[in-house]
């Protein structure tokens, strides 16, 4: 096993026998495999663009194999081998179909060359068989042909496209499809078996990601506000209530509503855990008088939460953690997250709502959660909420009132080091915006920041997967402004980084050309001394100091 692919990655080297996340050494395999065979398929797709042969299921299997191997997604065997199998016939298909139309094309057989990944076939479709092969696979017999700098990028690279495949995936689950990021998944898994790559290669490969990351966002964040309303600055409860409730994880917001719509009225209450707090923002939600508080904090804090819940929990996109005894027969899976034994919850069929009158049952059963928090915190400061603000913010940055805007997004975790974020947060001068996307938020969203010129300082824009929402605040600022960079702002970000959405914000503000950005609260483990240094020299990117030293550097602009 050889996994160092997200934060926690063991004493920030590489999990080499099992995962801090639980995950055990033939999943890794499964994995290893698993990219092994869509970087096959990914070769013949990427050859194909001029034949139009990659069908859009094909492109959809491509973004829903990657999402599964995200950390904190998919835990079970079973399903890796099948989507093994399935890459591998995918892949024979689109094979077939591509030799014969290029040699009528060209009048000539394809010579290649042809990676062993687009060749591999399998004696049998077994647990066994493809762990055994996966364990040969993986990030270590890569590093032994490639530059060592090379192959850190190229593994950034893989992470990148795991994290476009995610945000697709929500995409697609919300009715959007985008080939610009599919055609993208398939050039950079294909580009990645090639052993000449430069470093300035990868890099460019990097930077397109981090713009389809973006666009990925962005697209998201419109398609929401279309169906459910603009996210509105919303004080949510952090208590609990008297009657049962199910609680809801994770940032599918299409599951949450049709959670909803089988609950109201029935005595069983909603809760959201984690980033799903962000919910209670849109108009849509606000009107199921059965969405009653949020329920604890960011994914991380499940094995002691939950078992407090006392009622059924369905985690929808990510963050499951191995389930303790105490909470395992109340806990479902849905989408592409799934834990062995724990119950998933099947795909809506089409024109209908996801079937959720097993959990709701289960429900009705259970004793009301136990109190955990209480008090209110706010969210909903989305494209709308935010553009409200926007010559007020201008105005207070020209007359001095506000010197800087400290962006502290990204993905919470459980190294002790991520104090760090709430004791920044809490130094940051008064006269600094914080603006947040992700569950870092939950370090220090009880705060009292107070106002600039009846301008909250705490200005939360939602899910990590929101994060197209600053970026949209910043340009209008710098239109105003009269900027002609966006990096002129007065803007610091400050990345809490976990696992490969992450990685995708710090690409996109690369591809921004932003400097300085920060990267915490330990630097990604798959980059090289060098890989830091190129990075630092070209971006100043950097990692995280004491608090003290980094708010005199940050309110410097450096
Ligand atoms: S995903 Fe992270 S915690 Fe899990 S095995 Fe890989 S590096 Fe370790």
């Amino acid at each position: 096993m050889f996994c160092y692919h997200c934060q926690e990655a063991k004493k920030n080297l590489v999990c080499d026998k099992t995962g801090i996340c639980g995950k055990k050494e033939n999943v890794s395999s499964l994995q290893d495999m698993l990219m092994y065979s869509l970087k096959g398929l990914a070769f013949y797709c990427s050859q194909t663009d001029e034949f139009a042969l990659v069908s859009e299921k094909t492109n959809q299997f491509m973004a829903k194999a990657l999402f599964a191997m995200v950390t904190n997604v998919n835990f079970t065997p079973a399903e890796f081998v099948a989507l093994i199998d399935e890459a591998v016939r995918r892949r024979n298909f689109i094979r077939q179909q591509f030799l014969s139309t290029y040699q009528q094309k060209n009048g000539v057989q394809f010579k290649g060359p042809i990676p062993e990944q687009a060749e591999w076939q399998y004696d049998e479709v077994s647990e066994q068989s493809f762990t055994d092969t996966g364990a040969t696979v993986g990030v270590e017999k890569d590093s032994e042909t490639l530059d060592k700098d090379v192959h850190a990028l190229q593994e950034c690279l893989l992470y990148a496209v795991k994290g476009l495949g995610s945000l697709a995936v929500h995409n697609l689950q919300i009715g959007i499809e985008d080939i610009a990021q599919y055609s993208f998944m398939h050039q950079a898994l294909s580009f990645t078996l090639s052993k000449n790559n430069t470093q300035e290669d990868v890099l460019a490969m990097l930077i397109r990601c981090g713009e389809l990351g973006l666009a990925a966002m962005e697209q998201l964040e419109k398609a929401n506000s279309k169906k459910f309303g603009h996210p509105e600055p919303t004080k949510v409860y952090l208590d609990s209530w008297d009657k049962p409730g199910i609680l809801i994880s994770g940032h599918d917001l299409q599951d949450l509503e049709d959670l909803l719509e089988q609950t109201a009225g029935s005595g069983v209450d909603i809760y959201t855990h984690g980033e799903a707090i962000s919910a209670h923002a849109y108009p849509a939600m606000k009107k199921y008088f059965n969405l009653v508080a949020n329920y604890g904090g960011a994914w991380q804090g499940q094995k002691t939460e939950f078992p407090k819940f006392n009622g059924p929990i369905l985690v929808t996109t990510n963050s499951i953690q191995q389930p303790k005894k105490t909470y395992q027969d109340r806990l479902f899976s849905t989408g592409m997250v799934s834990w062995p034994d724990v119950p998933h919850i099947e795909d809506r069929k089409p024109g209908h709502r996801k079937d959720f009158s097993r959990i709701i049952e289960l429900a009705k059963q259970s004793e009301a959660p136990t109190p955990l928090t209480e008090g209110r915190s706010s969210t909903g400061y989305g494209t709308k909420a935010l553009s409200a603000f926007t010559d007020k913010v201008a105005a207070a940055i020209k007359n001095n009132k506000i010197k800087r805007i400290i962006v502290i997004a990204g993905t919470d975790g459980r190294h002790k080091e991520r104090r760090y974020y709430t004791e920044l947060a809490e130094a940051l001068p008064e006269n600094t915006l914080v603006i947040t996307t992700g569950d870092t938020k939950y370090r220090f969203f009880q705060h009292d920041f107070g106002t600039i010129d009846d301008i909250p300082r705490f200005l939360d824009a939602g899910q990590s997967n929101d994060f197209s929402v600053i970026i949209n605040f910043l340009q209008q600022l710098q239109k105003i402004l009269g900027l002609d960079k966006l990096n002129a702002l007065p803007v610091s970000f400050n990345i809490a980084w976990y696992e490969q959405k992450t990685i995708l914000m710090m690409l996109a503000l690369l591809a921004l050309d932003f400097k300085n950005i920060r990267i915490g609260p330990t630097l990604p483990p798959f980059f090289t001394p060098n890989i830091l240094q190129m990075l630092s020299d070209k971006y100043a990117l950097k990692g995280i100091d004491t608090v003290e030293n980094d708010v005199e550097s940050l309110m410097a602009g450096n």
